[in-house]
């Protein structure tokens, strides 16, 4: 069951490829010339083409040629459908992207079996496409916290922060780690260690919006990134999500275990700050520095 287009200006062809096609489940829809085709194309998105080459106001090889040029139709399979009455290039066609061709007057058998087999294979690509895109949120994410990881965020951050500095928003940068976190995990065990890092992985995700980024930085440290944020608001966000922490519970044996946290900010603009190396240096410092004066507290640098 596919959605096919079939652009001919023909009304015979087209009835017939309509009737076999029908016939075998497909939803059809008709174009009769190229720019028709194109726009339906768009419009439609079907999963297959079957395109006459020699046609009025748009021919074949530059329907073809269009479709390969625009994002949205460039992946949607083409069967050029030539007749042996008609001068046409099959190399050309081919050559502007079309997979296969079929001969006119059709033998039903051998439409069906050609469409049948550029359908299988778009459908083979696409979970293809869909397994790779899978495979790649997997290489961008910790799997403990299913936050992103440490080279996923510097990706992102590099791109951010040239974005920030090329239209002048600001953007605020938080790195936080746990405080004596070694000590928990020689108390409680590294189990109960790793229930604290995935629920400080949602707290952070809960505190934060959807637009804002978070990222496992290293072993028990996290790195958010603020967009259009200036300093005020992500004292803000951290003073939220240090609350937060401090007032969480985790259940353990028949305890309540708490922990806190440390959290340092860096925000761009400043004139100490050109690269995103040094937002992330910056708010390192200022991490360092609420380390200093105690710990469970938010330092800016
Ligand atoms: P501070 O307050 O100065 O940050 O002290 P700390 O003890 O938290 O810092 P330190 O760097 O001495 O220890 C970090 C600890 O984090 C040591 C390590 O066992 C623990 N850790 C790192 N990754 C993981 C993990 O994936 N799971 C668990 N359970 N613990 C981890
Ligand atoms: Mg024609
Ligand atoms: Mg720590």
């Amino acid at each position: 069951m596919a959605k096919i287009l079939v652009v001919d200006d023909s009304r015979l062809i087209s009835h017939v490829a309509k009737t076999i096609l029908t016939q075998r489940g497909h939803e059809i829809i008709l174009a009769q010339d190229g720019l028709e085709g194109l726009e339906a194309a768009k419009s439609q998105q079907p999963d297959l083409i079957l395109l006459d080459l020699i046609m009025p106001v748009m021919d074949g090889y530059q329907m073809c040629q269009n479709l390969k040029e625009e994002d949205s139709t460039k992946e949607i399979p083409v069967i050029m459908l030539t007749s042996k009455a008609e001068p046409v290039d099959k190399v050309k066609g081919l050559e502007l992207g079309a997979l296969d061709y079929v001969t006119k007057p059709f033998d039903e058998s051998e439409l069906v079996t050609r469409v049948n087999i550029q359908l299988r294979l778009r459908q083979l690509y696409e979970a293809l496409q869909k397994k790779n895109r899978q495979l790649q949120n997997l290489a961008n994410r910790d799997g403990l916290t299913d936050l992103y990881n440490h080279r996923y965020f510097h990706d992102q951050l590099s791109k951010d922060f040239l974005r920030a500095q090329r239209y002048h928003e600001s953007l605020s940068c938080i790195l936080l780690d746990i405080d004596y976190f070694k000590k928990f995990n020689d108390t409680y065990g590294h189990q109960t260690g790793d229930i604290v890092l995935k629920t400080l992985g949602q707290l952070i995700k809960d505190s934060i919006r959807d637009s804002d980024f978070a990222a496992r930085y290293g072993g028990e440290e996290f790195a958010i990134i603020l967009y259009y944020t200036d300093k005020p608001d992500a004292v803000h966000v951290a003073e939220r999500l240090r609350h937060m922490v401090e007032h969480c519970e985790i259940p353990d044996k028949d305890n309540l275990l708490h922990f806190t946290i440390s959290l340092g900010i860096a925000t761009f603009p400043d004139e100490r700050i050109h690269n995103y190396k040094q937002i992330v240096e910056c708010a390192d410092k200022a991490l360092y520095q609420a380390k200093g004066n105690g710990r469970n507290r938010v330092e800016c640098y």
